[in-house]
């Protein structure tokens, strides 16, 4: 069994991402080979052939091109599998791929079970087990879901080109306009999750924040139900931050969220729920109602 994999590469850097398909591919027990377009400096530090398109010639991304270039890699390699990270880069290329190779497409993997694939379905809340009953599919991971296997090898670099020039040109990026905070740089982050129950007690977790001189997460049912701006949200659908100090209140642990929190220093989760899924990644658990325990510590701070 092979797997090509579809690196990530922005604004002059490999994507971290590229390690979790290379973790997926050893999960899956696949032969790897991969295909960048970026540049040689920055290829995956991995054993095995890396195909590379220059990006000084194609451009950062380019559907058009970037389709040509894995494309032109498949006909290469002759891949069971072709798999992207499923962020916006690899939900744009990964179905323009699949359609070409008239291949079955199987989204947002989170788990492999028995050689079987799992994705989320009821909003994450229950998995359903898919596999492909023939030929290629073409896969996307859940960011986070697979944890990246270690930068470590050395590439057999093979020159690729895209077949045919393009109608479309990579113009830029524009980065979002900035919001009223910058999680990505919050040293502390003290987050409210739906356990907080009602918008009028997001303020208690937002107290707790300022003590400590930190700012206010949340997670995405908070931030849906419009309780807390969108800029404010943690996870695979809002920002990915590492703080010291990640302080999760009233927050369960679901997959999507702790790809974008999993990296902090130390973690901290307050539940009323002994058993809730953030406890795996927490440093310490405090079990206790959120609306009782955090006033009290906020008290202390203050
Ligand atoms: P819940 O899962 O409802 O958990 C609430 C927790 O609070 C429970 O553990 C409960 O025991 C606890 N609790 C309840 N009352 C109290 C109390 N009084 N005191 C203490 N504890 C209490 N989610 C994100 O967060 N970020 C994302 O970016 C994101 N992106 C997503 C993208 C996709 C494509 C999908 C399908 C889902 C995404 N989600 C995201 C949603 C994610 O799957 C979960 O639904 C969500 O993270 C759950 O949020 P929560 O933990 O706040 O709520």
């Amino acid at each position: 069994m092979k797997a090509l994999l579809v690196c990530e590469y922005r604004e002059g850097k490999l994507l971290e991402t590229s390690y979790e398909l290379v973790a997926f591919a050893e999960k899956l027990g696949a032969e790897k080979a991969m295909v960048l377009i970026g540049s040689e400096a920055e290829a995956p530090k991995v054993n095995g052939t890396v195909y590379l398109a220059d990006a000084g010639k194609y451009g950062e991304y380019n559907p058009d091109v970037h389709k040509k270039i894995v494309l032109a890699a498949i006909e290469r390699e002759n891949p069971d599998y072709v798999v992207f990270v499923h962020s916006s880069y690899g939900w744009d290329l990964a179905p323009r791929v699949a359609a070409n190779l008239k291949a079955a497409q199987i989204s947002e993997i989170v788990d492999i079970v028995d050689g079987k694939f799992e994705v989320g379905v009821c909003n994450a809340k229950l998995r359903r087990t898919v596999t492909p009953k023939s030929g290629k599919a073409v896969l996307t991971i859940q960011a986070g879901a697979f944890s990246a296997a270690a930068a470590s090898g050395t590439p057999q670099l093979e020159r690729i080109e895209a077949d045919g020039a393009s109608v479309l040109e990579f113009v830029g990026y524009e980065p979002a306009e900035k919001k009223d905070v910058d999680l990505t740089r919050a040293e502390i982050i003290v987050s409210a999750g739906r356990g907080v129950g009602k918008k009028e007690n997001v303020p208690v977790i937002a107290a707790l924040a300022k003590a400590m001189g930190g700012e206010l997460g949340a997670s995405r049912p908070v931030v849906d139900a419009g309780w807390v701006e969108h800029s404010h949200q943690v996870g695979t659908t809002g920002q990915t931050v590492s703080p010291k100090l990640y302080m999760a209140c009233g927050i369960s642990g679901a997959i999507q969220h702790l790809a974008g929190m999993k990296k902090s220093d130390f973690i901290v989760a307050i539940n009323k729920d002994k058993d809730a899924p953030i406890g795996e990644v927490a440093d310490v658990l405090v079990v206790a109602d959120v609306l009782q325990f955090v006033p009290a510590l906020t008290a202390k701070f203050q």
